[in-house]
């Protein structure tokens, strides 16, 4: 079992108040490491390492800023298989996730950000008697706050961009998965970063995260989390005018129009439903099937989900692994007890696998799918966040676009036909910030990403990150005569 530190001003600390927190594998229950409970205290210390540290490091090109992003990359690609085995521990999603997903992400988020912003121009705007010149200049002392979901991929798509542009940063992972976060501290302090630009507080979010947004040092926070947390995040950080960036949750559709190529795409719907147990915001917890071909999808898409193989995060072969704690392991099983309060059918799922090996204290349930729910009860518009589908059928495109638009959230869909004419129009309609047509998490790193309603505020990616990470100040210079 390991015991984990804060990371501030490049050294490693103990949490002032001497307390932890417990942190369990939940494949297994087992106890797996005690997490620093900070408070105020440790978070003035990051937050003034990280002021400190802010005037030379802006001061930095943004070339030299960028190789500092390369090196990291590259001490971070060197870890790619303990990046993946932590967490797989860590989170319960199976290794080849952790891997393909988890890892290779978080290495490419430093390299790419490294390429943008080595290459980013200053933009000018020419007058017929002056030139506008806009610069990029950092924001100053920034909070990351990240769930516990994708730790390092979340994690490493804020820190790079944020540095890069030249602001010092103090970060806060999920209480729940600190490990991956742990890992990148490790890496930064071999890679000699100069120290307080990436400090790291780990603890609960009443305790650690709340006195970080409100302090008064801090100039921008980036949030990803739950809907409700992220209202809590801007209320307190409205009164000082932080800057502000909210991923939030999501309630997303899955469209399957009359004309989808089943055979083709089943494999993709079942993995837009739940890939890492449903526990992506991008998942598509609700699908829309046209009414048409809804017998048959029906029947294909029980088949094959009950194919999924769920077991040992650790073997090569899982596909599916526990959800992350017991807490929201109960909260998915309520929302299947509700969905047959409110009318709906169990298609299968629910029970908890037959596993062994120590796999029995984990937190297990079998894919769901229900069928029959009103769109509009609230087993099909709330944020589950688990491995839970509901199915729901439509006549027409207008019908499927309204039941789509039909919740408080709006971060993305998916849209499945072989008519992309017919696709593309059904997805200008859709109330999202993202939209997929035969295709789901397919992602170009320079796009960007984010939430409508209650989904988020800001983009990131790309240059919207670059955008949030910095403030633009315009210089006009008159020109002589
Ligand atoms: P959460 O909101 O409970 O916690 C997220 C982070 O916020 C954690 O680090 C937590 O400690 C911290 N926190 C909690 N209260 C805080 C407070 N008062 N002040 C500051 N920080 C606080 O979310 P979660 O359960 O960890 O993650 C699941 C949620 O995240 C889901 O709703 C999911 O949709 C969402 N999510 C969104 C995206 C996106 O990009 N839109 C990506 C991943 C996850």
């Amino acid at each position: 079992m390991e015991t984990l530190e804060n990371h501030i001003n490049g050294k490693r600390q103990l949490p002032a108040s001497g307390n932890y927190l417990e942190g369990y594998a939940p494949a297994t229950g087992e106890r797996i490491a005690l997490i620093p409970r900070s408070t105020e205290h440790d978070v003035n210390q990051a937050v003034a390492a990280a002021k400190e540290a802010e005037l030379e490091w802006a001061s930095l090109s943004k070339e030299v800023r960028a190789n500092w992003l390369d090196r990291i990359a590259d001490a971070l690609e060197e870890c790619h298989d303990e990046i993946a085995r932590l967490e797989s521990m860590d989170t319960g999603k199976p290794i080849s996730i952790a891997r393909a997903v988890d890892a290779n992400r978080s290495v490419a988020n430093f390299r790419f950000y490294a390429d943008l912003i080595r290459n980013l121009e200053d933009q000018e705007f020419q007058m017929s008697d002056a030139t506008n010149r806009v610069l990029r200049r950092p924001v100053g002392v920034g909070v990351l706050i990240t769930p516990w979901n994708l730790p390092l991929y979340l994690l490493s798509w804020k820190v790079a961009p944020a540095i890069g542009m030249g602001n010092t940063v103090v970060c806060k992972p999920s209480e729940l998965t600190p490990m991956t976060a742990d890992l990148l501290m490790r890496v930064i302090e071999k890679v000699g970063l100069p120290a307080g630009v990436v400090n790291l507080i780990h603890g609960t979010g009443a305790e650690a995260g709340a006195p970080l947004v409100e302090h008064k040092d801090v100039r921008f926070v980036s949030f990803t989390g739950g809907t409700d947390t992220g209202a809590v995040v801007a209320r307190s950080a409205a009164g000082s005018f932080k800057k502000l960036s909210l991923e939030l949750g999501g309630k997303n559709a899955t469209i399957i129009l009359d004309d989808c190529d089943l055979d083709r795409h089943m494999d993709a719907i079942v993995r837009a439903s739940y890939l890492n147990q449903g526990q992506v915001c991008l998942c598509g917890s609700r699908i829309l099937v046209h009414s048409s071909i809804k017998e048959k999808f029906t029947r294909r898409f029980v088949d094959a989900v009950e194919h999924l193989r769920i077991g040992n995060p650790s073997d090569e072969s899982t596909e599916l692994g526990s959800l992350i704690s017991p807490e929201h392991l109960s909260k998915v099983q309520s929302y299947v007890n509700l969905a047959i309060q409110e009318g709906g059918t169990l298609l299968t799922g629910g029970g908890m696998p037959c596993l062994t090996d120590g796999l029995e204290g984990g937190n297990w349930i079998t894919p769901v799918i229900i069928d029959g729910l009103a769109p509009d009860s609230r087993c099909s518009t709330e944020e589950i966040f688990g491995p839970m589908v509901t199915l729901h059928s439509f006549n027409s495109d207008d019908e499927a676009i309204k039941i789509a638009n039909g919740t408080r959230y709006g971060l993305a869909g998916s849209i499945w036909t072989t008519d992309l004419e017919r696709g593309e129009r059904i997805a200008q309609s859709l109330d999202t910030g993202m939209v997929w047509v035969n295709t789901w998490l397919h992602r170009d790193l320079r796009v960007p990403f984010g939430g409508v309603k209650d989904s988020g505020l800001g983009r990131e990616g790309g240059y919207w990150s670059l955008g949030f990470y910095s403030e633009a100040t315009n210089i006009c210079i008159m020109k002589d005569e």
